[in-house]
């Protein structure tokens, strides 16, 4: 396996990885990230996850993670998973985009659980169910309906309305 860059900018990703495939002969490359700016010290994960999901796309064979604590200090258990995390997602949205047989279906099967207000299928199927199940429960303990969330309310809830013009338009 051949060990790739830590830092490059996101335009020259793509080129990084097309020229170590032919050079190479399409053995197995890994990167580490790649971070794609520098100027975010603390938020590592994020920035490295942006140029991780380009590699990936681009044909990266495996992704080194990187914590918040890159470039400041040993990470602790909350800073391994943050960057676990963030790789998971770089890493899934690539197989997405490479349309990896598969791949996609959680995520359908998701956003017709949210189409359908069933939240418990959606935290089930979610990655980090506990997590979206702690946030949700902000509204449950303010008393809010299950049909819609407090990000747009009720009356504007995009998918609540959807629903209510799809069973109108069936009884018509
Ligand atoms: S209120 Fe907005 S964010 Fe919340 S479920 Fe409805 S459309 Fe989605």
């Amino acid at each position: 396996m051949v060990e790739g860059p830590g830092h490059v900018p996101f335009d020259q990703i793509e080129m990084n990885m097309k020229r170590q495939q032919a050079i190479c002969d399409g053995a197995p490359f890994y990167v580490l990230g790649p971070v794609v700016t520098d100027m975010f010290p603390g938020y590592d994960h994020l920035v490295a996850a942006i140029g991780a999901t380009a590699a990936a796309y681009w044909g990266a064979s495996f992704l080194c993670y990187v914590t918040p604590a890159e470039h400041l200090a040993l990470p602790t258990p909350a800073d391994v998973k943050a960057g676990c995390v963030a790789f998971k997602i770089a890493a899934h949205a690539a197989d997405i985009a490479r349309k990896l047989p598969g791949s996609r279906d959680r995520d359908d099967a998701i956003s017709q659980a949210r189409a359908d207000f069933n939240w418990t299928k959606q935290f089930d199927l979610a990655f980090d169910g506990q997590t979206a199940r702690e946030i949700r429960s902000r509204d449950s303990k303010a008393g809010l309906g299950d049909d819609f969330c407090s990000m747009c309310g009720k009356d504007w809830c995009a998918m609540r309305i959807s629903r209510e013009v799809k069973d109108m338009s069936q009884k018509m």
